[in-house]
């Protein structure tokens, strides 16, 4: 018998030459494949007499083939194999281009089934390229005559071939597949047993079936999601933590410390958060705030309460360029109130002493991991360096994750990992999710949410920019560095690369040609020789070195250029406040989310900013999109904004969970969201370790090695 966990080769049909494209598609077991789930179905259920055969529509004819043959074409060097079908109503002609296998399978006066369309040619009208099918019950049809499921195609697998073998697997595993969702969860929803939605999902009776089938398998997602999130959220409740009793008095000395008073959202957060310190359980907590927002103040009452209390705070950044960004900053804020503060990133480690009078100097790495150890350190910024294993932290206890989708959740273990007593985690992200979403992906985590700017701030001036205005925005830029500014230029690609299918990238968005998207390196040369000669232009992109990409950020950063022309990886905090002008190459290219995140990168100074949105698409629909950027500078209102028009596809942190395409589109579905979060608590009320349900815990296992262990 069959089973799931059975290697793909020991099912019926598969063939060495099978089984290779298989592995080409990491398709490794029977479970493998029967998850390969159709991105559409092709409707060939209307059966009709060839007599009423109309041009251009889809349909099915049944008949007897008179006559078969393949010839080569000399004009257009390809093989053309065409046939004569009859029925009792008449004949039409089928024609396969490029397909002379065709003739080797169809013989004369086989009958067999023609799905497709007709089109009229030269001679009169005929099947083109029609799927065929030689003659069966019509319940046994799988590629003519029902509802034909299309699978996305790599590698010369073709979706026939799928079918070909998906059927005789589905039917003998009928009956054998263990089903995960409760009886009681099943008839709620509607939803059909799991080989039923098996069955349907490759060979549905009807599209409403298909339909009802894929929404099983996306509550089936959410729901091992939910039951995840709400079992870590219970075991996390009862772990230990070292109680951290707030300083009131310190703490409101250190506000009055800062050249800035406190916005009201930062308060309220930075309040919950000490709440969170006081208790005995490891905090939790998931700092949402816009692009300049202002979370590093948040993050160093945070670090200021839990030194006092003499642990030790690690902070981590995902790049270098912003650990040492935090490290100036965090230093600056807490300058008076004489703590040692270290930032550790892979090369040149810092140390900053109270002894040394607030001196910065350079340190050997050893020194460095001595202090840690020793927990004569209290606070230790870095990047991914921070959780190598030599890092050894005395007595931490706080961590503080910037930007933490960008880790994952691996990373935050491995930190973690080993103690008996957990620190308290506070992550911070300028990624907005919209907060059903935060519930489902980081539903362990609660959530503070700074949602207002400090007041004063100028609002960034955001502009579409059509093809004509090009030359008079370029005319504005150069009296923006004449008076002594700075622009980013983002483009949407590094360089101009003909892919090996020689088809255009499926990203989405059809507006341009690919040889028409801007690329960093020929803006980079086009501006540098032609546009503007006279200034000093830098590049940065994805494909060069760390090093690299630290220095020219560094260099922009101190003023040694005037514009930087880049792909997205500008878009993580990087702080230049003296850059007013962010223009965006192929803006319709880019999420919602995203281009707010570019816009960030302006208007932290004192100087009015602008946005630039070039674009040479005039649809109406990247009119809205770009147009909603214009009136709104709420990264949260632009994130649910983007989730409707383009899905989750675009949060980061959801990508970083390995979550697969099935549930990143079940995410769309908010109204399943909460339903899967609500089935999910019920579940664990009546059973919280799901006892009577051994199959959803190994499947729940076996999510949490894969979010663990990536
Ligand atoms: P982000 O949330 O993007 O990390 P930062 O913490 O880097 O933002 O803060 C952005 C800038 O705003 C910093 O220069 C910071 O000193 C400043 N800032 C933070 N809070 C306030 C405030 N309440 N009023 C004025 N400026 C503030
Ligand atoms: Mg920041």
């Amino acid at each position: 018998m069959l089973k799931l966990e059975d290697s793909i080769e020991k099912a019926p049909g598969v063939g060495p030459a099978l089984l290779k494209k298989l592995k080409q598609m990491k398709i490794k077991t029977v479970r493998d494949l029967i998850f390969h789930f159709p991105y559409r179905y092709d409707d060939y259920t209307n059966i009709i007499p060839i007599s009423n055969l109309k041009i251009n529509e889809v349909c099915t004819v049944y008949g007897k083939i008179i006559s078969i043959e393949t010839v080569r074409s000399w004009k257009r060097k390809i093989y053309i194999t065409e046939a004569l079908v009859e029925d009792k109503t008449g004949a039409i002609k089928a024609l396969w281009f490029n397909q002379p296998y065709v003739s080797k399978i169809l013989k004369k006066d086989d009958f067999a089934f023609f799905s497709g369309k007709a089109v009229s040619g030269k001679s009169g009208s005929y099947l083109s390229n029609p799927s065929y099918e030689k003659s069966k019950a019509q319940a046994d049809l799988i590629h003519t005559g029902r509802l034909v499921p299309a699978y996305s195609k790599t590698e010369g697998l073709t979706s026939k071939w799928l079918r070909f073998v998906l059927r005789p697997i589905l039917l003998q595993l009928k009956n054998s597949i263990p089903e995960a969702l409760p009886p009681g969860i099943l008839k709620e929803n509607g939803f059909p047993g799991i080989s039923d939605s098996l069955w349907q999902i490759h060979f549905p009776s009807s599209e409403k079936a298909a339909r009802n089938a894929k929404k099983r398998f996306s509550f089936e997602e959410l729901f091992l999601i939910q039951l995840f999130v709400l079992r870590e959220r219970n075991r996390l409740s009862k772990e230990k933590a070292f109680p951290l009793e707030t300083d009131v008095e310190l703490i409101k000395r250190f506000v009055s410390s800062l050249k800035f008073k406190l916005t009201d959202a930062q308060r309220k957060c930075s309040w919950q958060i000490l709440k969170d310190l006081e208790k005995d359980r490891p905090m939790n907590r998931l700092l949402e705030g816009d692009v300049g927002s202002g979370k590093t103040v948040v993050a160093a009452i945070a670090a200021l309460n839990t030194a006092k209390k003499r642990l030790q705070t690690a902070i981590m950044a995902p790049t270098e360029i912003l650990a040492k960004q935090h490290f100036s900053e965090i230093s600056r804020l807490l300058q008076n109130f004489r703590l040692d503060i270290g930032l550790l990133t892979g090369k040149q480690d810092q140390f900053r002493s109270r002894k040394l009078k607030n001196q910065v100097i350079e340190i050997s790495r050893k020194k460095l991991l001595e202090k840690a150890l020793t927990g004569n350190i209290d606070i230790l910024i870095g990047t991914h360096a921070l959780i190598q294993d030599k890092v050894i932290f005395g007595k931490l206890g706080l961590v503080v994750l910037d930007e933490q989708h960008r880790f994952g959740v691996q990373q935050r273990a491995k930190l973690v990992r080993n103690k008996v007593i957990i620190p308290h985690l506070l992550s911070m992200t300028a990624t907005p999710i919209p907060r059903t979403l935060a519930l489902t992906i980081y539903g362990d985590l609660d959530l503070s949410l700074i949602d207002e700017l400090p007041k004063g701030r100028k609002k960034i001036i955001t502009r579409i920019i059509l093809p004509e205005q090009r030359k008079e925005t370029y005319e504005f830029i150069r009296e923006e560095i004449k008076n002594g500014r700075q622009v980013f230029i983002i483009c949407p690609r590094i360089e101009t690369r003909v892919p090996s299918s020689g088809k255009l990238p499926e990203d989405g968005t059809r507006a341009n040609s690919w040889n028409e998207v801007k690329t960093v390196k020929d803006e980079y040369r086009k501006l540098k020789d032609e546009i503007f000669p006279e200034l000093k232009i830098e590049m940065l992109h994805g494909k060069m070195t760390p090093k690299e990409k630290e220095e020219i950020m560094q260099n922009f950063k101190n003023k040694k250029a005037d514009i930087l022309v880049s792909t997205s990886v500008v878009e993580v905090g990087i702080d230049v406040p003296n850059a007013t002008v962010m223009l965006i190459e192929g803006a319709e290219r880019f999420g919602l989310s995203q281009l707010h995140q570019f816009r960030g990168r302006v208007g932290r100074g004192e100087h009015q900013s602008h946005c630039f949105l070039f674009t040479d698409s005039n649809s109406p629909k990247t009119k809205q999109r770009l147009g909603a950027l214009i009136k709104c500078d709420n990264g949260f209102s632009l994130a649910e904004k983007d989730l409707e028009l383009r899905g989750p596809g675009d949060f980061k942190g959801a990508k970083q969970w390995g979550i697969p395409d099935l549930l990143m589109d079940a995410l769309k579905d908010m109204q399943l969201v909460e339903k899967t979060r609500q089935s999910a608590k019920e579940l664990l009320q009546k059973d919280p370790y799901l006892k009577h349900y051994p199959l959803l815990q190994q499947k729940l296992s076996e999510f949490r090695a894969r979010i663990h262990l990536e």
